[in-house]
């Protein structure tokens, strides 16, 4: 879970109670080794947050992250600098996160004396390698603007791989390349899940890539998951409503690309505010099939029961939602 403070102003600043944006609550995942988990949903669902709460960026307000079964805390630099060898982030514009006044060269270099990797020019060539820029005489000496995109999303994930990691947490990583060369990317990472055994988050708003791309698919909407699975079941048989939304908006399902608008235009709605998302399910107010119970109590996870590790938070599902249950709590 993670509440940002909201700075009030004006009138807002005299009342007592302090604002806050709920911007991840009670979400819950697993990771695995050699295994990608997409997660998905519109932008300001609270995916990326949860990308930079396992990557240990900014303190959680409630919950835990294990590994192997063990808490980590991460309070002072020297154990953020052990959580960090473990687990890597990959940003989405890669052009923001190199150094435009580093070279490749730099940026692997110290990423991997960080770690306590270096081993010489070897080291770099093998990592150029890893994500396929080779012969490495060819990207060392360059800069970041010399480099296409693909080019130096390539050099950001060579630069995560420095730290040997075990999983690899990947936000939009190819939102921001062009749609030919999204595909390339992808499939270099899942390359890399499989010869490092690696556990990889992608994070995406593209369903129709996750299905292409992840084993198992998550689906966020403000701020809470609604749905997961097998992403086969997930994208081709979503039992919830707002996933159905994301399916059958998802401009192409046979191609790997980004859907700038993924909700299509017969859906007026908009993403609620996360400072008063509204009660119960939080999709209640966009919902075609909402009912009463849907604005007064938050739906929990229900096993759809089609496939194994189906499950779904919606009142449609599960032996406590359904008309019969609406009616009796209304009429009390
Ligand atoms: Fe729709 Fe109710 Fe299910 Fe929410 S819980 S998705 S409002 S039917
Ligand atoms: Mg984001």
């Amino acid at each position: 879970t993670k509440h940002f403070p909201v700075r009030a102003r004006g009138r807002a600043a005299l009342s007592r109670v302090p604002k806050v944006v709920h911007a991840v609550d009670d979400v819950s995942l697993s990771l695995r080794k050699g295994r990608v988990t997409a997660l998905v949903g519109e932008s300001g669902s609270g995916k990326s947050t949860v990308a930079r709460l396992l990557a240990q960026l900014y303190p959680r307000t409630g919950g835990d992250i294990r590994i192997d079964g063990v808490s980590t805390a991460v309070k002072g630099g020297r154990q953020f600098k052990a959580y960090a060898r473990r687990v890597q982030l990959i940003f989405q514009d890669p052009f923001a996160s190199l150094n435009p006044v580093h070279t490749v060269r730099h940026h692997l270099t110290r990423a991997l004396k960080i770690h306590g990797r270096y081993e010489g020019e070897q080291s770099l060539t093998e990592l150029l390698g890893r994500v396929q820029l080779t012969p490495a005489s060819l990207y060392l000496d360059k800069y970041p603007h010399e480099l296409s995109g693909g080019q130096r999303q390539r050099v950001s994930i060579a630069r995560a791989l420095a730290a040997d990691p075990e999983a690899l947490l990947a936000d939009e990583p190819v939102s921001m390349l062009d749609v030919s060369i999204r595909l390339g990317v992808l499939n270099l990472l899942a390359d890399l899940k499989n010869r490092l055994n690696l556990a990889v988050l992608y994070i995406t708003h593209d369903i129709a890539s996750a299905r292409y791309f992840a084993d198992e698919t998550l689906v966020m909407y403000a701020g809470r998951m609604v749905e997961g699975g097998d992403s086969e079941t997930v994208t081709q048989r979503p039992a919830h409503p707002y996933t159905h939304l994301l399916v059958h908006s998802a401009p192409d399902p046979e191609r790997v690309r980004g859907a700038t608008e993924p909700i299509d235009e017969e859906d007026s709605g908009e993403p609620p505010s996360l400072i008063d998302p509204p009660s119960g399910c939080r999709f209640h107010p966009r919902c075609p099939k909402a009912m009463e119970v849907c604005r007064v109590r938050v739906p929990e996870r229900t096993l759809v029961g089609d496939a194994p590790d189906h499950w779904v938070a919606c009142w449609l599902f599960g032996d406590e939602g359904g008309e019969n249950e609406t009616t009796a709590l209304v009429g009390k």
